[in-house]
């Protein structure tokens, strides 16, 4: 049994009778509408289902346990790889209709890399863009085409903005989280909160200004002109105001020792 413990648990009524499956990977979708038509839909409108939903504030759903086939992408269903039943997680996003244009919001951009993460350390799968439409790894619908072993008809899913998010943003920052020692999900901390596009820009702002405010004070070389590119630009900018603040902390403690008590 797998249920994901930061999903909300909607099981659809066929949940139980799908077979089971090893999980192998993810593949990644848009609905064309909202979370709750396609909630509705898989639960009255079909025999196709989907492990997951994620909504457009990041809540995620999920309909069907990963121990078990969903139907949402033809052959990757569930089928047979060195004589085990192997299959994909099926990610179904919200999106206002518009796919082809509208992007993953940035809490839905949080949620997918979370679930990803959690998936691939469930389920021990390799962590890598899909190379075939039967190897281990993360894929969106149309990575190999449409139609294609992973769908029957020709279509865009899950839309070319998000098929470009996916590979400039979604797809980097899973592997990026997969590999990260400290843990699987991106929450809480300075540097962890550089993951989001919107926050990595205010992270590089910051950190420019405080080294633009560390030159006026003559503490550091005046910052270049141009921001550069993040994060490793940001990263060594706070580690360099970092240490001219514990430079500065042992200097003040110094200073203190060196002064008489107060009051006398
Ligand atoms: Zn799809």
């Amino acid at each position: 049994m797998a249920r994901c413990p930061f999903a909300k648990w909607v099981p659809l009524p066929e949940q139980a009778r799908q077979p089971a499956v090893k999980i192998v990977g993810a593949i990644d979708h848009s609905i064309v509408g909202s979370a709750a038509s396609a909630l509705n839909y898989f639960r009255t409108g079909t025999s196709l289902e989907s492990h997951f939903i994620i909504d457009l504030d990041g809540t995620i759903y999920q309909l069907v346990d990963t121990a078990r086939s969903a139907d949402a992408n033809r052959r990757a269903n569930r089928f047979i790889r060195g004589g085990k039943a192997v299959g994909y997680a099926s990610i179904e996003t919200a999106d206002r209709g518009d796919p082809d244009n509208q992007e993953w919001t940035s809490a839905q951009v949080d949620a997918l890399v979370r679930l990803h993460v959690w998936l691939q350390k469930t389920h021990g799968f390799v962590a890598q863009k899909c190379k075939t439409t039967t190897g281990d790894g993360f894929g969106y619908h149309t990575l190999f085409g449409a139609p294609s072993d992973w769908t029957p008809v020709a279509k865009t899913c899950p839309g070319r903005a998000r098929i470009a998010q996916w590979n400039e943003t979604v797809l980097p920052r899973t592997l990026e989280a997969i590999k990260a020692p400290s843990g699987p999900t991106p929450t809480g901390g300075f540097l962890m909160a550089l993951s989001s596009d919107a926050q990595k820009k205010v992270a590089s702002d910051v950190a420019f200004s405080a080294l633009k405010v560390a030159h006026a004070v003559n503490l550091l070389d005046p910052p270049d002109d141009e921001k550069g590119p993040i994060p490793d630009r940001i990263i060594e900018s706070l580690s360099r105001i970092e240490k001219v603040l514990k430079n500065m902390d042992s200097r003040l403690k110094r200073v203190e020792k060196a002064l008489p008590p107060e009051g006398e």
